[in-house]
């Protein structure tokens, strides 16, 4: 931390401030310049925080210097982190694509977008059991039946299942079928949740809160990472401007910007933040291109009839075009795509 006194700060001043910096057993360096003094607190910024430093006299100003998220950063963790689901890596030398349907409403729908995945190459398969609905008229997911889709599913193609958490009370039951938790962009700061999912021993897929600044996420993500798991991957799903042209803007600066400030992997979610079919493809080549650690897409075999986020879902020549371009990407990115766990070898991609 760096204190910032006053232009008419005194010597009494800062010698009030350097004896309480003292007092918890911090170290203070005064710094003089012509018209300014400036303090340099060295100790654990923990030791500072019950110090009201900003109140007191002569004091102009008090800066962080290290991030207020330790255990995700990259001050402390250099390497960026590969998170393995289910087998699956995710992380800075793989690309990885995960597909499959917005929600899970029936099992022939739920295998046919798990086929379609898998012959596109993508190596998890997405789907909701629990939607968290923006209207409470919507689908709002099959509940646990929903969750017993998926896990036949995986049994039936060997793909692991990413499926998403609404409530604390239902993390134990979506934990026992999924192989990863995913916390969608409007539970981003439902705190209790992102510690229940965090105690919860399983990977987790965090949503960028769709009005969260990237210090709000890394935080959420902290909260994560406090109650014991580590292997988080996040996710930018789009966030609220003014722009009504697409569902959301795309932050892809948040990519490199993510990846700089913190170890966790970062993917991108091309169907979520465009909402149009039309986007998925260059959203997607956007995302490999400025260093996404992998896309999770919306696929459905009859999307005009999808209860759920139709208008944005990829049928099998969309998804097989798509994941062409993927494969070149990541080649040019000096990536490989993500092999895929073991898979029975009929359903292996062409
Ligand atoms: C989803 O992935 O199904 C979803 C609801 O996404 P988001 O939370 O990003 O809106
Ligand atoms: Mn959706």
């Amino acid at each position: 931390m760096v204190i910032v006194m006053a232009a008419g700060a005194t010597s009494a001043d800062v010698q009030a401030v350097v004896t309480q910096v003292e007092s918890v057993g911090g170290e203070a360096f005064v710094s003089r310049g012509i018209s300014r003094v400036i303090v340099g607190l060295v100790g654990d910024v923990d030791l500072f925080a019950g110090l009201n430093l900003t109140a007191m006299r002569g004091v102009a100003r008090v800066t962080r210097i290290s991030a207020k998220y330790k255990l995700v950063s990259r001050e402390h963790h250099p390497e960026r982190s590969v998170v393995s689901v289910g087998g699956v890596p995710i992380g800075p030398s793989t690309v990885t694509l995960i597909a499959g349907p917005c929600a899970v409403e029936t099992p022939d729908q739920t295998l046919a977008a798990a086929r379609m995945a898998q012959a596109a190459g993508a190596t998890l398969l997405r789907g909701g059991a629990f939607k968290p609905r923006s209207s409470p008229y919507a689908f709002q997911g099959l509940g646990q039946r929903g969750l017993e889709i998926l896990a036949d599913v995986r049994e039936e193609t060997g793909l692991p299942v990413v499926t998403e958490v609404v409530g604390a009370h239902d993390v134990d039951l979506v934990a026992e079928h999924a192989d990863m938790l995913q916390i969608g962009t409007r539970n981003m700061q439902n705190f209790p949740l992102l510690q229940a999912v965090g105690a919860a021993g399983k990977p987790v897929l965090l949503k960028r809160g769709m009005n969260a600044t990237i210090e709000e996420w890394l935080m959420a993500a902290e909260y994560i990472a406090q109650r014991g798991t580590l292997d988080i991957v996040l996710c930018e799903r789009g966030i609220r401007t003014f722009e009504t042209a697409t569902r959301n803007t795309l932050d892809i600066a948040a990519v490199p910007v993510v990846q700089q400030l913190s170890h966790l992997p970062v993917i991108v979610d091309p169907s979520h933040s465009g909402g149009r079919r039309d986007l998925v493809l260059p959203l997607s080549r956007a995302a490999i291109g400025v260093g996404a650690d992998g896309v999770i897409v919306d696929v459905h075999p009859h999307p005009e009839i999808a209860l759920c986020d139709g208008p944005q879902a990829l049928v099998a020549t969309d998804l097989l075009a798509l994941s062409r371009s993927v494969e070149k990407l990541t080649r040019v990115m000096g990536r490989q795509l993500s092999a895929p766990r073991h898979v029975p070898h009929e359903y292996q991609a062409a």
